[in-house]
């Protein structure tokens, strides 16, 4: 309730600000506005996506340049007369371009990882800064000028206070689509690309589309707010638009505070206020001009890193009440769910399966089975290759030679997204959960597969009712597994047991017919074994198949139906569990050495 008179209270601000302060002031507020678009889009691609870009800059020109060409050409060719003298026109065609554009410049870039991806957007940043520079049409380095002033409700915008009410208008907008989308399905996927994107795809998660999808919407917010500054500036030339820039709008998204929307406003404030307060001050100290002000932001930087990674703005949460972001769940009507396979059914056949890293033979020639409403379970000393087949089964990996069927369908070379699909779902050794996130949230990554509404209807939040269905759907399962007292905890809070458990509850709620549990027993105490081996049981009964890869050994023999035990990388025995505990070739290889 206090975060919502906060934000009256900023309105209120916004609304008598350009009343109260000197049209100095104003202009300063209105290119805090400006930042904070393009800073807000940083916040979503850069902070939450974990994609780092130093092109931003370079599609406030796109926006900025589009308009300010075709609003004041006056010699375009016949067909293409409609498009000139409008700044809406010029808006619309801003949009358009960007949107190729980003298109173009993120299905190139985005597949680069690691250092590739900022390298890629520096290079193509200055490409398109010299391109705006030696175009003859637009002006070349000195730009162009006359673009016409804004006109909105017949309100000629020529003056800066009118201005301020439409930028920061547009800035609300742009804060509230953001808020709204992380707030969904969509965004859940969004931040599930921190996590990894092997357990993104395997919930379902098309990290590629997720990807592409922030970067577009980075670059539409910059592109707006562009087209804002050429209306207002009422001319461009190309060094708003450089890559040094594209270098402050990354600074102002780190230091607001990486991961959260309204720090992109702090940040923008803060470096803009900062530069205009350096700008006069430090030539004076230093007896001679320059731009010393990118010294000062260096060493900031470096500092903010080091002492405030998450940046300003968790540091300012921290002194007013903190928003629970989803405290509640709401009752709502089920998801639909999938029947399960009749009991005895054959669900994962692997056949043969090889896999060889480099001379590595991690797995060779295994064979295995499971059926529906059994407990199959993989075991062998570390390093046999029991986590190698699962991922080979589960498409995180590819066999290198034999063929994996899933319900009767060659799944062997599948991505582990479409085989999430037919009904496949998992939980991982090394938990791979999202620390930040509550439960509720990191298990209703889970059901991504279970909804449909995608990012214009998650922005607009016109996909309530089906985001309560994957709420409630999200808390039945953690429910289930026994987490509802901390059910809105950060998952990074848990001891490691309960995270393990938080991943089968996640797993659950994909819906799926086979479970793969990699070593779901490790770091639980006695009490919660015994809890997860009910859970098992229960799953069991109503015919969930389910492959266990696991260490403890009680734990398996009164739970396991069949076990497959490997050394080496391959299949040293098979029966069960009786069979298996009486095998001498066991006993040498792997009890033998435990007991
Ligand atoms: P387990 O899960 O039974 O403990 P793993 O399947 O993790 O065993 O590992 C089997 C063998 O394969 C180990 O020797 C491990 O070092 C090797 N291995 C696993 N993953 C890779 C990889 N991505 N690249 C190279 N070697 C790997
Ligand atoms: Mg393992």
């Amino acid at each position: 309730m206090q975060q919502r008179y906060l934000l009256v209270a900023f309105i209120a601000l916004l609304l008598i600000a350009p009343q109260l302060a000197s049209e100095f002031h104003v202009t300063l507020l209105n290119y805090i506005g400006l930042y904070s678009i393009v800073a807000v889009g940083l916040v979503l691609l850069t902070g939450v996506g974990g994609l780092m870009s130093f092109g931003q800059a370079a599609f406030v020109g796109l926006g900025g340049y589009a308009t300010a060409y075709l609003s004041t050409a006056t010699e375009l060719p016949g067909w293409a007369a409609f498009l000139g003298g409008s700044p809406w026109m010029g808006l619309l065609v801003g949009i358009l371009l960007t949107a190729g554009v980003a298109l173009l410049l993120g299905l190139l870039t985005l597949r680069l990882s690691g250092h590739y991806l900022p390298l890629g957007t520096i290079a193509w940043s200055i490409s398109l800064y010299f391109l705006f520079g030696n175009l003859e049409f637009l002006g070349g380095h000195t730009g162009i000028s006359g673009i016409p002033a804004l006109t909105l409700f017949g309100l000629q915008m020529k003056d800066g206070r009118n201005f301020f009410y439409l930028i920061w208008a547009v800035v609300m907008v742009v804060v509230w689509l953001t808020l709204n989308l992380l707030d969904s399905r969509e965004g859940r996927a969004i931040r599930a690309l921190k996590g990894g994107v092997v357990m993104a795809e395997a919930m379902g998660v098309d990290t590629a589309r997720s990807k592409v999808v922030i970067f577009l919407i980075a670059a539409l917010f910059g592109c707006i707010s562009g087209w804002l500054y050429a209306h207002l500036q009422r001319f461009v030339n190309p060094t708003p638009f450089s890559l040094y820039m594209s270098i402050e709008y990354l600074f102002m998204a780190v230091l607001g505070g990486a991961g959260h929307v309204w720090g992109a406003l702090v940040g923008a404030g803060v470096i803009t206020i900062l530069k205009q307060w350096l700008q006069d001050w430090l030539p004076k100290l230093f007896g001679a001009s320059g731009n010393f002000e990118m010294i000062v932001f260096g060493f900031l930087l470096v500092f903010v890193l080091q002492r405030a990674r998450d940046g300003i703005w968790p540091i300012l949460t921290r002194l007013i009440p903190q928003r629970a972001s989803i405290r509640t769940v709401v009752a709502a009507e089920p998801l639909p769910t999938k029947a399960l396979p009749d009991a005895g059914q054959v669900l994962l056949e692997a056949n043969n399966v090889v896999k060889r890293f480099g001379g590595l033979v991690a797995n060779n020639n295994m064979n295995l089975m499971v059926r529906a409403g059994e407990i199959m379970a993989l075991i062998g000393p570390n390093g046999a290759g029991k986590s190698t087949m699962f991922n080979c089964v589960s498409g995180v990996d590819r066999a290198t030679e034999g063929k994996v069927l899933f319900r009767g369908r060659e799944v062997t070379s599948l991505d582990s997204r479409e085989i999430a699909k037919l009904g496949m779902s998992r939980t991982f050794q090394h938990v791979r959960l999202l620390a930040t996130m509550s439960v509720l949230e990191n298990a209703a990554i889970g059901a991504h597969l279970r909804g449909s509404k995608a990012v214009l209807s998650s922005m607009l939040h016109l996909e309530r009712a089906e985001e309560k269905r994957l709420l409630a759907e999200a808390a039945r399962q953690v429910e289930r597994v026994g987490l509802k007292d901390s059910m809105f905890e950060a998952a990074g809070s848990l001891a490691l047991g309960q995270q393990r458990t938080l991943e089968i509850a996640r797993a659950l709620c994909a819906d799926p017919c086979l479970l793969l549990l990699d070593e779901p027993a490790a770091g639980l105490r006695y009490l919660e074994k015994q809890a997860l081996a009910e859970l098992l049981r229960k799953l069991r009964g109503e015919g969930m198949g389910i492959l266990l890869v696991e260490h403890d050994m009680d734990f398996v023999m009164g739970l396991a139906d069949r076990v497959v035990v490997m050394e080496f990388g391959e299949k040293i025995a098979e029966g069960l569990p009786e069979e298996v505990q009486r095998n001498p070739a066991v006993i040498e290889a792997y009890l033998g050495g435990v007991e």
